[in-house]
């Protein structure tokens, strides 16, 4: 069972010539061929399983136009096949092989809010129209199999009083420039800058009770509270995609502790331990982990779809102790007590993707936007009854803005 998706390397490479020949490699100048072909070998093919109603199957773990490109080529020949933030590849960096074989490879594009971010802009139809011809002029997709309203609604009422993302969608598909609709959520409880603004369980709900979209991306990994767990169980009954993103729960930072992996379980590896656990032992249709290079994609991506064993599930019982210790799960029970509207779920959000992700320039870029930073906080101690992990948020601030200023 353990090796299921294990094959051999020359048995590999054969089984991947087809995605060769269509011009896989040249798009990766930097790293040999062979050095791909190694690292997709030691992954095999990844196992899929149906996102959404669309009846569409996806490799139970997908890709990302953020990971390094010769970890996309990999992913390719290993079988990935719906790669999120698509609209990110600009002209050259569209892998030869998607665009050669387009059908084989679900294309995800990432619209924002305009005129303000996350929290301050608004849907727009026109806008959003726009930003999407663009993207496909500048990657070449010709079309993006899915649309995805990044961020998400501000509150349940939201779904159903402003329609406009909708109109956007039902143009472009007319066109048959978009296919299929999907958003990622955030939650906006307690968030000063969205008035009425609604935890992502509650807007997820709603969502799905409205049935026009078709699956959607959040925040989720170990350790996750009921309220969202029982979201993913209702959405696998009701044929509603479901893909955790964000999902590594601080599993870099571990690997860097030398303390914590001196009493890790042996056997295994936080990330491998993680991908196991992610495609085997929840309700969830996807998940997408951030790599950076092919020595982490082997070693994530090489327990996608395998069994958990006793060090498995072991390592994530540790992992979870470690993550509620020490990472934000960004469940934003903090913001509403902070007197100085300090921005705390995005600046603990930016930390991860700085320290568990390797994105320190995007976290930076991100961090510098923010009207409120972590020097706004004047440690008056309001907002630490209520972080339900028991996390200093005062020195997880401070912390985090020196690392992002
Ligand atoms: S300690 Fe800082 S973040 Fe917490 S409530 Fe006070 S000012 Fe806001
Ligand atoms: S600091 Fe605590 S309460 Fe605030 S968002 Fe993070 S986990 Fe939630």
């Amino acid at each position: 069972m353990a090796s299921r998706n294990r094959i051999g390397r020359r048995e590999f490479i054969v089984t991947s010539a087809g995605a060769l020949a269509a011009g896989l490699g040249s798009a990766c100048g930097r790293v040999p061929a062979s050095e791909i072909e190694e690292a997709a070998a030691k992954v095999g093919r990844l196992p899929q399983r149906a996102l959404d109603r669309s009846g569409r199957k996806v490799s139970v773990l997908i890709g990302a136009a953020t990971w390094a490109p010769e970890a996309v080529e990999a992913g390719i020949l290993c079988g990935i096949n719906y790669w999120h933030k698509s609209d990110e590849w600009e002209g050259r960096s569209v892998p030869p092989a998607i665009l050669k074989n387009r059908e084989a490879h679900y294309c995800e594009v990432c619209v924002d809010r305009v005129r303000g971010n996350h929290e301050t802009g608004v849907i727009d139809e026109q806008a959003h129209y726009d930003f999407v011809k663009h993207a496909l002029e500048r990657t070449g997709l010709r079309y993006f199999d899915d649309m995805m309203f990044h961020f998400g609604y501000h509150r349940t009422a939201e779904v159903k009083s402003n329609p406009a993302f909708l109109r956007t969608y039902e143009r472009l598909k007319k066109e048959g420039l978009v296919r299929h609709l999907c958003l990622s959520q955030h939650s906006y409880n307690g968030n000063g800058r969205v008035p009425d603004g609604e935890d992502r369980a509650m807007i997820l709900t709603a969502v799905v009770a409205d049935g026009v979209y078709e699956h959607a991306q959040f925040a989720f990994t170990f350790g996750e509270g009921e309220a969202l767990n029982k979201f993913v169980s209702l959405a696998k009954s009701k044929g509603f995609g479901t893909i955790a993103m964000k999902t590594t729960g601080g599993a870099a930072r571990m690997q860097a502790n030398r303390e914590f992996m001196g009493k890790f379980p042996s056997g295994t590896t936080p990330h491998n331990a993680l991908a196991r656990w992610l495609t085997t032992r929840t309700d969830l249709s996807a998940a997408v982990i951030q790599i950076n290079n092919l020595e982490q994609f082997v070693d994530t991506y090489s327990g996608a779809g395998k069994p958990l064993r006793a060090a498995d599930a072991r390592a994530i019982e540790v992992m979870t102790a470690y993550a509620n210790r020490e990472v934000c799960r960004l469940c934003n029970d903090c913001m509403s007590h902070c007197g100085q509207g300090v921005a705390i779920a995005d600046i603990l959000r930016y930390e991860r993707y700085a320290t568990d992700y390797g994105e320190r320039e995007r976290a930076r870029r991100l961090y510098a936007q923010l009207d409120k930073k972590g020097d706004a906080c004047l440690v008056c101690g309001s907002c630490l009854p209520h972080c339900p992990q028991g996390l200093n948020v005062p020195a997880k601030l401070a912390d985090a803005h020196r690392l992002l200023s």
